[in-house]
């Protein structure tokens, strides 16, 4: 469906908790989330409903994302439940991996096509730093695992951050020679515990990196390849080169609640609402969408919330 802009919406990153296994300093208060009474997420009916009226509306591509996706009790229920409508042409997952041991298969099998594990460090003592005591060995185990169960086009999320990562560039580039990952350099957001950290350009990677040729770009990302490399390297650049002309999602909240815009406060309650109803709304929300953010004008988001609770 086209929103006012004249944009296709075939987007939806569903967010299925906003709990996590990690709680990352960009993403979430040190104090990490307390968990809330049942009623106040969505069920995993609900989420599949929200689903299916969404793909009513257009939706052809699918991300369940969180908080952590794999911590939420009957994950592969609600893969099972989007994969089954046949519209979906590719439901993907985002996750920190730490759990793929031992769901990597089941996700497989209940359908998941594609995911994007999320990594910034590749330095043990950092990992633990930055995701206030996590345990790096789990994420390549989380990868390993992913492999193994026959993903292939698994994404590596790093986020950019001066004074933390910066240095680490050129390792995160070469596991795109030795790996068939892409790794995806992602520009910081002053979203939430983001505005705290240091943002870095993406374009910092092709400076420091002239090597890399160019490859088609694939959705809001530009891509690139090392001479002889097995994986690629792509960049999000939400700040320096804003995509919002090519934006085709729309967010839906664990809560239920429809976000247009990952940096605007307008949001749709979608729970309670059936059939005509819930499609209705979901098009008012598209119809609603921003023309773009002001984060360059005003150094904030207006989501008015923290990455955990909206999924990235
Ligand atoms: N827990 C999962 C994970 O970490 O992959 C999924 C949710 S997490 C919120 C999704 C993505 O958002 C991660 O790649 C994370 O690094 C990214 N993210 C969180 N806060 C961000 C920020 N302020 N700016 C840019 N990316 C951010
Ligand atoms: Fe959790 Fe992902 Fe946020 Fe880290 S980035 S705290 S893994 S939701």
């Amino acid at each position: 469906m086209l929103d006012r802009h004249a944009r296709n919406i075939t987007y939806l990153r569903l967010s299925v908790t906003d709990l996590c296994s990690l709680r990352c300093r960009y993403c979430m208060p040190a104090g990490g989330v307390s968990k809330r009474g049942r009623d106040e997420i969505c069920s995993l009916e609900e989420l599949v409903e929200i689903t299916r009226a969404a793909v009513d509306c257009g939706v052809r591509k699918v991300r369940l994302t969180g908080g952590e996706p794999l911590v939420r009790r009957g994950i592969l229920e609600i893969c099972r439940g989007v994969a089954a409508m046949k519209e979906v042409e590719e439901l993907c997952l985002t996750t920190n991996a730490l759990a793929l041991p031992q769901l990597a298969e089941p996700l497989k099998e209940a359908g998941v096509n594609r995911l994007n594990v999320s990594l910034d460090t590749l330095r043990p003592d950092r990992y633990a730093y930055m995701t206030r005591g996590g345990r790096l060995k789990e994420v390549f185990q989380g990868l390993e695992a992913a492999a193994n169960a026959g993903f292939t086009g698994t994404k590596l999320n790093v986020v950019l951050m001066k004074g933390f990562n910066d240095d680490e560039i050129s390792d995160f580039v070469d596991i795109s020679r030795l790996y068939p990952l892409e790794v995806r350099f992602i520009e910081l957001m002053p979203i939430g515990e983001g505005a705290h950290a240091q943002f870095l350009p993406a374009e910092t990677v092709l400076e420091s990196h002239p090597q890399l040729l160019p490859l088609e770009g694939s959705g809001v990302a530009r891509r690139y390849r090392l001479p002889g490399g097995r994986g690629a390297v792509g960049l999000i650049e939400p700040m320096s080169r804003c995509f919002c002309p090519q934006c085709d999602r729309v967010r839906v909240t664990a809560e239920g609640k429809l976000k247009p815009c990952l940096h605007s406060n307008q949001e749709i309650p979608l729970r309670g609402l059936h059939g005509e109803s819930l499609r209705q709304a979901i098009r008012e929300g598209i119809t609603a969408k921003p023309e773009r953010h002001r984060m360059n004008e005003t150094g904030h988001s207006d989501a008015g919330r923290n990455m955990h609770q909206i999924g990235g």
